[in-house]
């Protein structure tokens, strides 16, 4: 007999599992606290450029996961867009994720061999890395770090690169020939028609309830629901009763131009620390469609979060959060009825096609009855 699941916010997370549930014959009830659904995928159309903003920062789906990839394609037709960002330091563009040709206008190298004799060169003799300043010495050297890591860092995080964990640049590349696609993975675009249209279809015939907040009327929503998929923040849930985890927060300045094409590129980052954003955004370079003579851009500034003020963004990955965060994590693990998912539950930056590979196992890990 189908059941009643509550799914707390109309994220990639949350929307996902709803389709699942809904399509399994269980009566879905969506609640989000937003006016939107979309969470921080959310996009908007813009009648003057006739392309899609991205609101809440670029949004570029990419995966290696073939399953997930085909989900997604049942909600929309991507476009072939690859994402190949720009780095602007002291008015000098560079090309970006490292690559040969960045090591060619940095030290006029022409071959992967002579690249990688001055990485050689370039690199610090630093035995054991034990933050992301020095995993990047011993990786590239001072040269490469100063101008593509540590004013961009310092601004992301606001925290110098000393005190701030390897992990955090790993997942970039540094490669010895002309690739300068930032991913790896073989599947990559942008929806046609914009993210939100995705969460029109995955909640398309749910019963889905906007500007309603969960957490004011928690314990008889959980009463009133044979399950629940919690997508909020896992502090929040348990009233920071051990204290409050911290995130990093952004601001966006979005701004229309009379050009067709204010910057040729997608996203070019500004990684001086005393320039205050990180990115400029042009949102047509996503749909790839220049058919207006006005374009929008978005600076985007990261700033400190506080709650209740700030949107949560991303995660701050230090030792204080991370065992608060297990705190958490074992209250959670005893509220049997309630499952906590996506980035804010399980308090982790996840890129969207785990999002959606996270949420995909549960639910029918959960519809199969081994939950
Ligand atoms: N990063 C950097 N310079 C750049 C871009 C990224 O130093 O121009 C570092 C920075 O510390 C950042 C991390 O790499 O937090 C991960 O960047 P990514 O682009 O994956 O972050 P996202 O755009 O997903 O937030």
């Amino acid at each position: 007999m189908g059941k009643t699941v509550l799914i707390v916010g109309a994220g990639l997370y949350g929307a996902v599992c709803a389709r699942e549930f809904t399509d399994a014959g269980h009566r879905v009830m969506v609640v989000e606290k937003r006016n939107h659904i979309g969470g921080n995928c959310y996009s908007e159309y813009d009648v003057q450029t006739g392309c899609h903003r991205h609101v809440y920062g670029p949004h570029i789906f990419h995966t290696k996961n073939e399953a997930v990839w085909r989900y997604m394609n049942r909600f929309t037709r991507f476009n072939h867009y690859v994402n190949r960002p720009k780095v602007m330091f002291k008015g000098k563009l560079y090309s970006f994720p490292i690559n040969l040709f960045t090591l060619y206008q940095l030290y006029g190298v022409v071959t992967p061999q002579a690249a990688l004799a001055e990485l050689e060169h370039q690199r610090e003799p630093i035995v054991n890395p034990q933050n992301l300043e020095e995993w990047c010495l011993s990786e590239v050297g001072r040269e490469i770090y100063e101008i593509f890591v540590k004013g961009y860092t310092i601004k992301q995080w606001g925290r110098h690169p000393r005190h701030l964990s390897a992990s955090i640049i790993k997942r970039l590349p540094i490669r010895l020939t002309f690739d300068d696609n930032y991913f790896t993975h073989p599947f990559q675009g942008i929806p046609v028609d914009g993210y939100t249209a995705i969460f029109e279809r995955l909640l398309d015939g749910i019963e889905v309830h906007m500007g309603v907040d969960f957490l004011q009327d928690r314990d008889r929503w959980i009463e009133e629901s044979d399950h629940v998929i919690y997508t909020g923040a896992i502090d929040a849930f348990f009233r920071y009763s051990h204290g409050v985890l911290e995130y990093r927060s952004l601001r966006f300045e979005s701004e229309h131009k009379d050009v067709v094409d204010y910057q040729g590129n997608a996203i070019i980052n500004y990684t001086e620390e005393n320039v205050p954003y990180t990115r400029i955004v042009e949102h047509k370079h996503f749909d790839m469609n220049f058919s207006e003579s006005k374009t929008v851009i978005t600076r985007e500034y990261p700033v400190d979060w506080e709650e209740g003020i700030e949107e949560p963004f991303y995660p701050v990955d230090t030792d204080r959060n991370r065992e608060l965060f297990m705190t958490y994590k074992r209250m959670a693990d005893l509220s049997g009825k309630v499952t906590f998912g996506g980035r804010l539950g399980q308090y982790q930056y996840f890129d969207m096609d785990q999002v959606v590979a996270a949420a995909l196992d549960i639910s029918r890990a959960f519809i199969a009855g081994v939950l």
